[in-house]
């Protein structure tokens, strides 16, 4: 079994070889001069979105902790891009992987992950997914992933080249090498625990501001300092925002926490579109409203410095939804007055 491991291992090590870094693109915002504005862009990557660093880490770290051998079936409950980077990990190495995931979901992500050669268990809702998860992964003598629980540990925070020692590196010949702040939104929270725990490792003078979408027991639960607190709805923002608290968000590294309209984060996300030519996720347009949030306070309290924020996937897999005004309108609203704030306020 140990040399089966050392083979795993190698695969995925093999794999991060041949990989490159993701680019720290650099965005202008029309009314801001001095402030400076860069997008991690996490779109690049293999399976597409950020969540192939997480499913990385998380195989990773189950196989040095014994979980997964040579015929473990992995199984995650994920609606999302997670099972997409978990099925590229599975076949990596060669065990079978299962997603467990609400029926509703697009068949365009069904797809993704059985081109990975996943199979994927659906329920009627996504209140299901986690108990279903434990259940199937009992019946099949395999192992739950549990990104939920487990993403905040399976990173290595001191760095090892996660994602904020990456952009602190590549921030470093720009003229504010040291963000006066970092925005990022929470799905698991791994992210924003990685990031606020390496900025304080460091001891670098920077906020993380953690943007939440509607519908999410983050932000009230941030502000009442209860961690049971839920909501009972779910996120429209696709990624990120959960219904209950989950064991991954870390409030205690968290500086500062907003709450995004719904409308306003896809606005944002037409706003990059249209400014820098870049088709990007919901869950980017909720970082970027929280970057133009903390711009124009920079601006008024007269703070020259750079705010760092994440392109968390492409905009691709949402041509039929929040790309496409028609679904918008029906699902979420209109988003005119939205694009109308950011026009007056930012530019275009
Ligand atoms: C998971 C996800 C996030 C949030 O990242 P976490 O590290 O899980 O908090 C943001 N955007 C997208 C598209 C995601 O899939």
């Amino acid at each position: 079994m140990r040399h089966w491991i050392k083979g795993a291992l190698a695969a995925i090590n093999a794999d991060y070889q041949r990989s490159a870094d993701t680019h720290l693109i650099k965005l202008s915002l029309p009314n801001f001069e001095d402030i400076n504005v860069y997008l991690k862009d996490e779109s690049t990557h293999p399976t597409g979105s950020l969540k192939h660093r997480l499913a990385r880490s998380l195989f990773l770290y189950a196989l040095c902790n014994g979980k997964i051998d040579a015929h473990t079936t992995v199984v995650e409950a994920s609606s999302g891009s997670t099972a997409v980077s978990e099925a590229y990990f599975a076949k990596l190495i060669g065990v079978p992987f299962i997603a467990v995931m609400p029926r509703s979901t697009s068949a365009q992500k069904i797809a993704q992950i059985e081109r990975f050669g996943g199979r994927c268990h659906f329920v009627d809702c996504a209140t299901q997914m986690h108990d279903t998860a434990v259940k199937v992964a009992q019946e099949c003598n395999g192992y739950f992933m549990d990104q939920f629980m487990h993403a905040e540990r399976a990173t290595d925070w001191r760095g090892n080249n996660n994602i904020a020692e990456s952009i602190f590196k590549q921030m470093a010949n720009e003229p504010h090498p040291i963000p006066h702040a970092v925005v990022m939104s929470a799905g698991t929270g791994g992210t924003s625990a990685t990031l606020g725990r390496y900025i304080r490792y460091m001891g670098f003078d920077t906020n993380l501001w953690v943007v939440d979408p509607e519908n999410s027991a983050f932000y009230p639960s941030y502000m009442q300092q209860d961690s049971t607190l839920t909501t009972g709805v779910s996120s429209r923002i696709e990624g990120i925002g959960r219904p209950q608290v989950e064991a991954s968000f870390m409030p205690n590294v968290i500086d500062e926490m907003l709450v995004v309209p719904d409308l306003a984060s896809v606005a944002a996300m037409v706003w990059l579109e249209q400014i820098a030519g870049r088709k990007a996720g919901p869950s980017t347009g909720t970082n970027l409203w929280g970057v133009m949030h903390v711009a124009q306070h920079m601006q008024q309290q007269g703070i020259k410095g750079s705010i760092v924020t994440l392109l968390c996937d492409g905009g691709d897999r949402y041509l039929q939804t929040y790309h496409n005004p028609q679904w918008v309108m029906e699902h979420l609203g209109d988003i005119k007055p939205f694009e109308q704030h950011i026009a007056a306020k930012v530019g275009t």
